[in-house]
Parts: C-alpha cells; sequence; structure tokens
C-alpha cells in the first residue's frame, strides 16, 4: 500500500529507467531474491517490498537520487549495514532503498589531530582497522561491527560496550555531511572540537532514523589505544549486587571499559550454539557480568579489585583472562548472545534503559509481572550494557511455536513491561532506535509535546516526507 501522504508523479518504469542511467544497470537492482534481501534488516518481522534497490557511489549520486525522488514523490528507505534491530531500514510499502555500500571510502586519518574522514558506507570494523594501523582507537565497538556501517551507526546513535567509557556514536563525531530531501547537499564536516558558532545541526541527524537527510560522510574522533586492557568475567549471585559492583569499580578508580551482563539463560543458549564456546565456571550462577579495565599503572590490580568484591559478598566466582585466547572467549560469551538467540529460537526483543539506581526496584517489580505472565514455553532472556543502566528483554519461544501467537502472547508482556518501565522514568529504546516495530510505544517514553515537536521538525527538513515514512511516528 503507497504512502497515504505522497503521490508519485511517474510509473515504477519509468523511475528504474532513471536510476539504471544515473548509475549503471548493476547498481539498480530489481529482482525478488534482491528486493527480500536488500528491503530489510535484522527484524524480519515486516514483509520486504521496496520498488527498486539503489547503489549510489558519490555524495552527487545521491544528491540527484533525492532531487528526483523529492520532485516526483518517491518514498526513500536509507540503508546501511541492514543489522538494526526495529525495522528502520525495513522497505515493507514500495520504497526505493538507497543503500551506501559502495560508498565505503576512509579518506583521511589525522594522526596530530586525532580524526579519521570516512564515507558513510564503511564497516565499522573498517574504521576500528584503520585506526589500529595508524596506532589509533575508534571506541565505537557492538557485536555487528563486521557487518553495521557508520552511516547506520550515526542514523541508530548506536551505543555499543564502551559506551561506558567512551560515549555512544553521538560522542564521537566532530562532522557530518548529509543530503537532505530536496536533493540539496548539508557540508557540516568541520573537523573541529570546539565550534560554538550557533545552532549544531548534526546533532539532529544523529539518530534521526535516516528520516531527515542521508548521511554521505563523517569526520569521526579518534582515543589513543587503551593501554593493558584487562577482563574478568563474574558469577553473580543476584541482581542488587550487580550495581554495586559498578559502584565498586568506580570508588577504586578502575578505569571501566566494558561492564555488560547476562543471566544464566543467555550463557547457556550460547554454549548450546556457539561452536567451540567455552566457559571458566563449573557452577553455573544466576548472573554473570563481564568486568574490562584499563590498568595503565596505578590503578589497583584487577585480583585486589575482585578480592574486594568476594570480601563484601558482591560476586561468588570470577575468572580473569590470562591471555588473547581467553580475552576473546570471555566476549564471546556476551557478544554472541544475540545470533544465539536466533539460532535458537523465535525472539521479541526489547531494549530499555533507566537511570542506574532505579534498576534494583524495577527488575524487582519485573520478576512479580513475568511470573504472573510467562507462558510455559517461552523464556525470558536478559543482557545488556547493564554499566549504561541498559537491559536487553529477550522473549523467546521454539520456533515451531505459531508465529502470530507468540508475538501476541509477548506483545501483552512487553504492554505491560513498558508501563511498568514509565512508571520508573526509563526509555523503551536505550540504543536499538525506534524504526516501526516500536512507534506505537514512544508514548511511554516521550511526551505528546515532544513528539509534536519532532513531527515539526520532520516537516521542515523533509515538507513531501519522502525520507523512510512511517518510521519512529506516523505524519
Ligand atoms: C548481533 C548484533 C549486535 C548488535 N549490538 C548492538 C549494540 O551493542 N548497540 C547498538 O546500538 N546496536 C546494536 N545492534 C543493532 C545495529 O547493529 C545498530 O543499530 C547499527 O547501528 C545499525 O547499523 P546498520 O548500518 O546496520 O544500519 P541499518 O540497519 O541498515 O539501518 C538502521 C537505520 O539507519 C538508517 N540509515 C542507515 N544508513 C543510513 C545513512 N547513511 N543515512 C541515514 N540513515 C541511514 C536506516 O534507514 C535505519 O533507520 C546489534 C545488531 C546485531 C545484529
Amino acid at each position: 500500500m503507497p504512502h497515504k501522504h505522497l503521490s508519485p508523479k511517474v510509473m515504477r518504469s519509468d523511475a528504474v529507467a532513471f536510476f539504471k542511467k544515473l548509475l549503471g544497470e548493476t547498481y539498480v537492482l530489481t529482482g525478488e531474491a534482491d528486493l527480500k534481501a536488500w528491503g530489510t534488516d535484522w527484524t524480519k518481522v515486516f514483509e520486504p517490498k521496496p520498488l527498486c534497490v539503489v547503489l549510489p557511489s558519490s555524495t552527487e549520486d545521491v544528491s540527484k537520487i533525492l532531487s528526483y525522488c523529492n520532485t516526483n514523490e518517491l518514498a526513500v528507505t536509507p540503508s546501511g549495514g541492514r543489522t538494526g534491530l526495529c525495522a528502520g531500514a525495513v522497505a515493507s510499502d514500495g520504497e526505493i532503498v538507497v543503500n551506501l555500500t559502495r560508498m565505503s571510502k576512509i579518506m583521511a586519518v589525522d594522526t596530530t589531530g586525532l580524526t579519521l574522514t570516512a564515507e558513510a558506507g564503511v564497516t565499522t570494523q573498517a574504521l576500528q582497522d584503520a585506526a589500529k594501523e595508524n596506532g589509533l582507537f575508534f571506541p565505537l565497538d557492538l557485536a555487528s561491527k563486521g557487518t553495521c556501517q557508520i552511516g547506520g551507526n550515526i542514523a541508530t546513535n548506536a551505543g555499543g560496550v564502551k559506551l561506558i567509557k567512551y560515549g555512544g556514536t553521538r560522542e564521537q563525531v566532530l562532522g557530518l555531511e548529509v543530503v537532505l530531501a530536496s536533493g540539496e547537499i548539508l557540508d557540516m564536516n568541520v573537523a573541529l572540537r570546539k565550534n560554538n558558532s550557533g545552532y549544531d545541526l548534526k546533532h539532529l541527524f544523529i539518530g534521526s532514523e535516516g528520516t531527515l537527510g542521508i548521511v554521505t560522510k563523517a569526520v569521526l574522533r579518534l582515543m589513543p589505544k587503551p593501554r593493558n586492557l584487562q577482563l574478568a568475567i563474574m558469577a553473580v549471585g543476584d541482581f542488587i549486587s550487580i550495581p554495586k559492583i559498578l559502584a565498586v569499580c568506580s570508588q577504586k578508580s578502575a578505569s571501566v571499559t566494558a561492564f555488560e551482563f547476562f543471566t544464566e539463560v543467555a550463557h547457556k543458549i550460547v554454549l548450546q550454539r556457539l561452536p567451540g564456546a567455552r566457559t571458566p565456571f563449573k557452577d553455573i550462577s544466576p548472573f554473570y557480568v563481564l568486568l574490562e579495565i584499563e590498568q595503565p599503572g596505578r590503578e589497583p590490580e584487577l585480583e585486589e579489585l575482585l578480592e574486594a568484591l568476594f570480601e563484601e559478598g558482591l560476586i561468588t566466582d570470577a575468572a580473569i583472562a590470562a591471555n588473547s585466547t581467553q580475552f576473546k572467549e570471555f566476549w564471546g560469551l556476551r557478544e554472541n548472545i544475540t545470533e544465539s538467540l536466533a539460532a535458537h529460537g523465535q525472539v521479541r526483543k526489547n531494549d530499555i534503559s533507566l537511570a542506574i539506581d532505579k534498576l534494583d526496584g524495577f527488575v524487582k517489580a519485573l520478576q512479580v509481572l513475568l511470573l504472573s505472565k510467562r507462558p510455559k514455553d517461552m523464556e525470558i532472556v536478559f543482557f545488556g550494557h547493564i554499566g549504561d543502566g541498559n537491559l536487553h528483554i529477550n522473549y523467546v519461544s521454539p520456533k515451531t511455536r505459531d508465529s502470530k501467537d507468540f508475538h501476541a502472547e509477548a506483545r501483552e508482556i512487553e504492554e505491560g513491561v513498558f508501563k511498568l518501565l514509565a512508571s520508573f522514568k526509563g526509555s523503551i529504546s536505550a540504543e536499538h532506535g525506534i524504526g516501526l516495530t516500536k512507534k506505537k510505544d514512544l508514548h511511554f517514553t516521550r511526551t505528546d509535546s515532544e513528539v509534536s515537536w519532532m513531527r515539526m521538525t520532520k516537516k521542515m527538513w523533509d515538507p513531501k516526507g519522502i525520507l523512510n515514512p512511517g518510521k519512529i511516528f506516523d505524519l
């Protein structure tokens, strides 16, 4: 069904012919398999139905595509690595998918000013590698880094496992180049750390999920390489101990670079599903915390920190990664949860956040709610960036279960979770965005007034509403 507010002024065949003339036959995809594959992201909830997929190779190409689509009122879905978890890059309504995979050049690395300039289609892993080759460090780090693109990271304001120390994507962006709905190229690409000259418009595009413009280039901050990273995995008997562990780490001035948690169910599923996965623990424990610290010299040794945690009764067992293989193994237990769950069953995901001091009260109330609502064949799997107050709740049922029934049941529980969350002033989306899957729940986190200002902002930058229509909110 076409978007109600748009009345396309060209036939599909004319639009495809225009794109083929602009980009060449190879870079305009119309085959059924291509439309299915490129028209969706990780969510796989909505049936992809794009009009076509276009693969530009330059900012000028993107500008010409958007100018044509704007004139002819054609809906556009910006697309990156398609690892999104809220159907932001899903084209389910006859949209033109504009995917930036071909725009993957790293243009410059400035080792004095500590910046990196890249096209938006470069993967997060490639950025990390480029920083490393230059003796530096790019701190945005997420399990999808081999596939997701910096354009997608910026559009979702991705968080990841190092946010606790370095901040999220927003904190890494110094400059942006964006193509607006009209085709205008807006250059906000100044690589300045200090620039208080009027409104800083780039922040509007960070986290806007492709609804305000297509990011084509970014200037990113680099960091000195962390020195002497140490990793421990800890077994924890109860949830209340987890924020207390974090507090002890901060008091002992350990420089925490990651503080992640997962439950025994998550641990068990990774061990079942990930070939070669190994755990250092003999006994099972309800919770596990992965603690990474930078230990450049003065801070207490990790062993001392763990001893203190034992003495305070906050952990029941712990293991320190003794070499790079164990480092990978321990991280693997956390980073492979999403993929292991996908192999294990049908999954519905919540990605919520709370102020750390509210976590315990919320989790207690949540346990009561789940006890009364959870169907027998549904597992509820918790993990996440707990050091940032970010909890991923996963509703998991066997693949044999009827999908509609599963989602209906999980939805009922989820609504209760969001109501509870609103009473604790939490967010229904900590880092994944809103996209299509969560727009009906935006009101749990944002006031009517906020959503109304968002709509007005959208109308100002994209008056015809061609960019990612239906995402975040309806117009
Ligand atoms: C295994 C796994 C682990 C993950 N871990 C994390 C995590 O720790 N933290 C986290 O935050 N997320 C995580 N994610 C979610 C996902 O990887 C991020 O949201 C990521 O930033 C999406 O990037 P992408 O290139 O895949 O974007 P896509 O999925 O292609 O698109 C995401 C959104 O961005 C828009 N978009 C894409 N490119 C552009 C562009 N150039 N200009 C404008 N808009 C654009 C799309 O329209 C869509 O709305 C994980 C996903 C998986 C599968």
